[in-house]
């Protein structure tokens, strides 16, 4: 007898949503997370004892980085701390940086929740998925996430309307269609509460003053988490979580007996495996590709030739402003400000920024704290061209990307210089980009001569495997996109439940 009916492999926006609403419906479900809990205030009221700290004070660096790895790097990653919060990938052409943890990157997301920026997203790519019938699943995860639209009367500080009011250079952008973020924003801002909700779990409002939440996490809850929203309640129906399980690699067990996955115990157990008829692979982009890839190239699975193909960065690009004003503290708000763009630009690309998270933690000088706490980090984003390839080079990943095949990068480039220029005050960026949204490897498309899973999200040549993160994603969303992600392991849950019903 197998172990689980699902053996769903991560626990971001793809893993989360597909694994609680699989157990939700009946399915024995057992989600493998090569991250730790994290020692939050929701994660306490679940109950949770093993929980890792965010990383903060003395333990900032120790604990901030997982692993670093790229197409160089001797065995291809070097682990630095299996409870690290980040990985940190050196591909050709681009720098990737993804997350580690239960609720994967719910942790260090800005919860910008938004639908796709790029027109059309989900048309033409197969016959039976259109705009219409994903919005429903859009929906469902708003609602679920709790995602609120910011109004002027949740008066938060720092916003860009507030940020760069009187500036002659800069305005506010106009927000994209239903932007809404994924915190509690408080009744009264002066007076944060504490909130318990039907599942028991415990939460505080955000405290805009205390500047402690952003990428580093949210240590009271404010920020919406995978773990309380989507995990909790499903544990309770049965969902089995196995934190700090590191999939190594998965193999078929010949016709219709389903998979065998490997894994590292990193609570001590070694080298361990469980099978199950299906699994769903939610590794997030860059470790889904690596996953794949790898249990191929070892004779694991099968097939699945354009596996790797059209991986993309949704045309990210960071710089840090040295905007240094005087008496603004930009650590305080939300971690986002919302989006800026040069002053009468009316074809402006999508631009946002905001400071640094929970700066007063630092090990550092006070007078070198005060000045991150006048940092702000602009980023911007697009569609690019998806033009980026991974593969499996001696015995680690390699991924290829040429920024130059994507004219966002140039759009966006030129943009900061111009705002460099009108207000005085420089954006250094890097000239390789930094993505925190890598896209695709494994998209969905019509046969496996065009992607790698079909519309029910189940890859061609290998059935019962299914992919159900960013790494499916078709296209670039050109906004934020965990949204999509979700939408998409929702789509995916829905078609497999409908299909191997059990309640
Ligand atoms: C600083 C930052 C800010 C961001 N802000 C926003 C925002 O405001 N809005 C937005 O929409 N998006 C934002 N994003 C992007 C968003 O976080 C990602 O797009 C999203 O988390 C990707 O979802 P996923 O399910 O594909 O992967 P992830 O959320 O990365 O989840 C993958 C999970 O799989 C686990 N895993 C990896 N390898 C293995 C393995 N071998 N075995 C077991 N588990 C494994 C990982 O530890 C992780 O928990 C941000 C990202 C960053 C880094």
């Amino acid at each position: 007898m197998s172990d689980a009916d699902v053996i769903v492999i991560g626990s971001g926006f793809g893993g989360s949503v597909v694994a609680a609403r699989l157990a939700e419906a009946g399915f024995r479900v057992t989600l493998l997370e090569r991250g730790p809990w994290r020692d939050t205030v929701p994660v306490r009221s679940m109950g949770i004892e093993q929980r890792t700290p965010l990383p903060r004070g003395r333990q900032l660096f120790t604990r901030l980085l997982r692993a670093v790895g790229g197409n160089r790097m001797p065995g291809g990653s070097i682990k630095l701390n299996k409870q690290g919060l980040f990985e940190l990938f050196f591909a050709k052409g681009v720098k990737i940086a993804c997350s580690s943890g239960v609720g994967g990157g719910s942790h260090v997301y800005s919860a910008v929740n938004i639908r796709p920026l790029a027109e059309n997203y989900w048309e033409g790519h197969v016959d039976d998925i259109s705009d219409a019938s994903m919005s429903p699943h859009y929906d469902a995860v708003l609602e679920r996430m709790g995602s609120e639209t910011p109004m002027a009367d949740h008066r938060i500080p720092n916003t860009s309307a507030v940020r760069f009011k009187g500036s002659e250079a800069i305005e506010p952008a106009t927000p994209p269609p239903d932007p809404r973020i994924g915190y509690l924003l408080p009744e009264d801002p002066d007076n944060p509460q504490k909130v318990v909700d039907a599942n028991g779990i415990e939460r505080y409002e955000v405290d805009y003053q205390a500047g402690e939440d952003g990428f580093l996490g949210s240590p009271k809850g404010s920020k919406t988490t995978l773990d309380c929203v989507y995990l909790a309640p499903a544990m309770k129906q049965g969902l089995e979580v196995r934190d700090l399980a590191e999939v190594t690699r998965i193999a078929g067990l010949g016709s219709g007996a389903g998979y065998r996955v490997e894994f590292i115990d990193h609570h001590g157990g070694g080298e361990r495996s469980l099978s199950a008829e299906r699994v769903v692979v939610a590794a997030g982009t860059l470790n889904t590709l690596r996953i794949l890839l790898r249990s191929r190239e070892t004779g694991g699975l099968t097939g699945m030739p354009r596996l790797g193909e059209r991986f993309g960065t949704n045309g990210d690009f960071f710089g840090y402003w040295d905007y240094n004003d005087k008496g603004v503290d930009q650590s305080i708000g939300l971690p986002t400000t919302g989006g800026v763009k040069l002053k009468g630009d009316t074809d402006s690309p999508v631009i946002g920024g905001g400071g640094l998270p929970a700066v007063d933690s630092y090990p550092l000088p006070k007078r070198l704290k005060a000045r991150m706490k006048r940092a702000y980090m602009i980023a911007g984003l697009g569609e690019d061209n998806m033009t980026g390839r991974a593969s499996f080079h001696k015995g680690r990943l390699r991924i290829e990307y040429d920024p130059d095949q994507s004219p966002i990068f140039a759009r966006l480039r030129s943009t900061f210089d111009e705002i460099s220029r009108r207000t005085g005050h420089k954006i250094y960026a890097p000239k390789t980009p930094i993505t925190v949204h890598p896209t695709g490897g494994a998209c969905l498309g019509r046969s496996s001569e065009d992607g790698v899973v079909d519309s029910n999200g189940e890859v061609f040549d290998n059935p019962g495997l299914y992919v159900a993160d960013a790494a499916a994603l078709p296209r670039a969303p050109a906004g934020p996109p965990s949204m999509t992600i979700a939408a998409w392991a929702n789509h995916l849950a829905t078609r497999f439940i409908a299909r191997h019903a059990k309640r």
